[in-house]
């Protein structure tokens, strides 16, 4: 994977030493005495700057895409030389090719950026060794090794399943997002995300071989999402292209024997129009600006999956966000724990929470230890918006909210301050620990300028209601909706969508994922967010910064402006040109300026995207 990068870096490289010789050549031909060297040294530099031209439409033709703009490229430069325009011919080329040499730049620095950013996420496995498990790397990970996958982590390497079973989610893989069951036996692909039991799994393959070391290379070549102006953008051009060679056609060979004349003019008249009706302004210029816009996104922390996220974010009024770890910083304090039996309180929240991903998990591990045996704990399930149920040495355990303890009916003492969590064995609640968290400084923020926006603000999360007031109130969330289970969350994006909202929904947990893939933009998590939101979402914060919504808001604000500033611009300076042409004033000149020149234009400006 690294050396066809490394490879296609070298090649644009070539190109431009390619677009400068021939340059250089045009010079050079301006010096030249006699007539017939100085046609060929323009031959010489047309072949340079032409070469790569030739080359996509050579492939455009084998792909039965007859009519791309490297063809009419070809043929005007072709036709200008048959009339002896040969500086306007190599003109043409340069600039057309240098418009492509720009636009290949931005796309391939945009792409690294972005490349970098997913493989971030592979981050380690944990691996059986000497009866207990050890992070590594996917790497390192041999064929034959056991490996542990917690509920929401997304499944690094293919295996068969030893152990456990569980649920897992292979949208990445099949495009199918209904949840599988899998259970001893049953082979698990890479790239799908375990969803909620914890499972041991025997390795079949090196992480290179992967399924998803396969699909990470997919998402480097591929340009699914592509925008809805850029998908136009392409059919305008299928269309138009045929056009206007056919009009050309007509211009150069039907209008002498019409309006009489010199078939020379006429064909100088066909090539000017052919030469400025070229689209290639805005067919390079717009796939540019939103890639543009997505590499200056990700220097910002931000992973932006496809040009048409950029377009619905830009439509948003509704913005809809989860609690835990998206608006609060996921970090909980252990407030105080309830219970006459302390050391078991503690120990079976840690031993349940040892295998979660969730921001209360974390909490848990990181104030209390304890040494147990792993493999005593069977039956290990991550009730979502609950808490956790597993067997421990044949006891039952269960860890989480309320809710969980309604499902087992299980009388508690319940008094409602902050998030509190109950620990049950076998079915007595022992304890409760009361856990306290705090909103984010940029969400505080972030929610004064959206309300000074007039954006609609809901906050939907599965903690109760007191938890869930306080931190509302501290944030200056009105809105706010809680106790919800995953499948609430869902019921209310789709409701707002009925009611014609452009909804965009953040989340970081497993939770959340559906409610990130029904929502119009999904932005989960990157840093703290579990994998399965990350996965299901279209954007990423990769910071879990909620001040990049604002980046997001001006970018794509920005984005907006190009774009039409290029269409503008370009079939202005293109019409004008068309009318002169048709009323006399016929230079090839023009003609470059209104197709390469305005596209280089349309170019730079689109580059503009990726700085400040
Ligand atoms: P939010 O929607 O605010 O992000 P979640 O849906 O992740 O919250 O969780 C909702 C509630 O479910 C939590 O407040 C907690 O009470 C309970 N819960 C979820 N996961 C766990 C867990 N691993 N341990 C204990 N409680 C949990
Ligand atoms: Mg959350």
């Amino acid at each position: 994977m690294e050396k066809s990068v490394k490879g296609l870096d070298l090649n644009i490289e070539n190109d431009l030493l390619k677009i400068i010789f021939s340059v250089i050549l045009l010079i050079i031909a301006h010096f030249v005495a006699s007539d017939k060297i100085r046609v060929f040294v323009f031959i010489a530099a047309y072949v340079f700057a032409g070469l790569e031209v030739y080359k996509e439409a050579f492939e455009g033709i084998k792909n039965k895409d007859f009519f791309d703009e490297n063809f009419l490229m070809i043929i005007a430069s072709l036709g200008a030389m048959t009339i002896g325009q040969f500086e306007e011919a190599v003109s043409v080329m340069v600039f057309y090719s240098f418009g492509e040499y720009m636009e290949d730049k931005a796309v391939d620095s945009s792409r690294d950026s972005i490349k970098d950013l997913l493989d971030l996420k592979i981050d380690y496995v944990n691996v059986y060794a000497n009866g207990s498990y050890e992070k590594k790397l996917p790497g390192q990970v041999n064929i034959g090794d056991k490996i542990l996958i917690n509920p929401g982590e997304k499944i690094a390497l293919d295996g068969k399943i030893v152990k456990g079973d569980t649920t897992v989610d292979q949208k990445n893989l099949t495009g199918e997002s209904i949840p599988i069951e899998k259970n001893v036996g049953d082979l698990l692909m890479s790239g799908s995300i375990n969803l909620d039991g914890s499972i041991v799994v025997k390795v079949t393959k090196k992480y290179e071989d992967s399924t998803y070391s396969k699909i990470i290379e997919l998402v480097e070549n591929s340009d699914t999402g592509k925008s809805k102006t850029e998908k136009l953008v392409k059919r305008f051009a299928k269309i138009y292209t045929p056009v206007v060679t056919l009009t050309s056609v007509v211009v150069a060979f039907v209008m002498p024997f019409v309006f009489g004349g010199e078939f020379k003019d006429w064909i100088y008249k066909a090539l000017v129009f052919l030469v400025a009706s070229c689209p290639c302004a805005i067919v390079l210029s717009v796939p540019l600006c939103y890639y543009a816009s997505i590499s200056k996104a990700s220097k910002e922390g931000i992973l932006v999956k496809g040009g048409n996220y950029l377009d619905n974010f830009r439509f948003a009024n509704h913005f809809v966000f989860d609690k835990t770890g998206t608006l609060t910083k996921g970090e909980f304090e252990i407030i105080d724990i309830i219970s006459d039996d302390l050391e078991n309180t503690k120990k079976y929240a840690y031993i349940a929470e040892n295998r979660s991903n969730h921001p209360i998990a974390k909490a848990i591990t990181n104030n209390f230890h304890y040494n147990f045996d792993n493999d005593k704990i069977t039956d290990y399930k991550d009730i979502r918006g609950k808490g956790i149920s597993l067997k421990y040495d044949n006891e039952n355990i269960l860890v989480g909210n309320h809710k969980l303890l309604d499902e087992y009916n299980i009388s508690y003492d319940y008094s409602e301050d902050a998030t509190d969590m109950f620990v049950v064995v076998d079915g007595k609640a022992i304890g409760k620990i009361v856990l306290g968290d705090t909103p984010k400084e940029s969400s505080k923020y972030l929610i004064e300028i959206l309300k000074s926006q007039n954006k609609k603000i809901t906050m939907l999360t599965g903690d109760n209601k007191s938890a869930s007031e306080s931190i509302a109130n501290q944030i200056g969330i009105s809105d706010y909706r809680y106790s919800l289970l995953p499948q609430d969350k869902i019921k209310f994006i789709e409701d707002f969508k009925k009611s014609n909202d452009t909804v965009v929904f953040f989340g970081d947990g497993v939770n959340d994922a559906p409610s990130l893939k029904i929502a119009d933009v999904g932005i989960s998590m990157g840093a703290a967010g579990e994998d399965a939101a990350i996965e299901s979402s279209d954007i990423v914060f990769l910071n879990d910064d909620m001040k990049n919504v604002l980046d997001l808001i001006k970018i794509t604000k920005k984005l907006k402006k190009i774009v039409t500033q290029n269409f503008v611009f370009a079939l202005s300076v293109k019409l004008l040109v068309l009318t002169l042409n048709l009323i006399g004033y016929s230079s090839m000149w023009a003609a470059v300026f209104a197709d390469a020149g305005v596209a280089l234009l349309c170019v730079l400006n689109a580059i503009r995207l990726m700085k400040d």
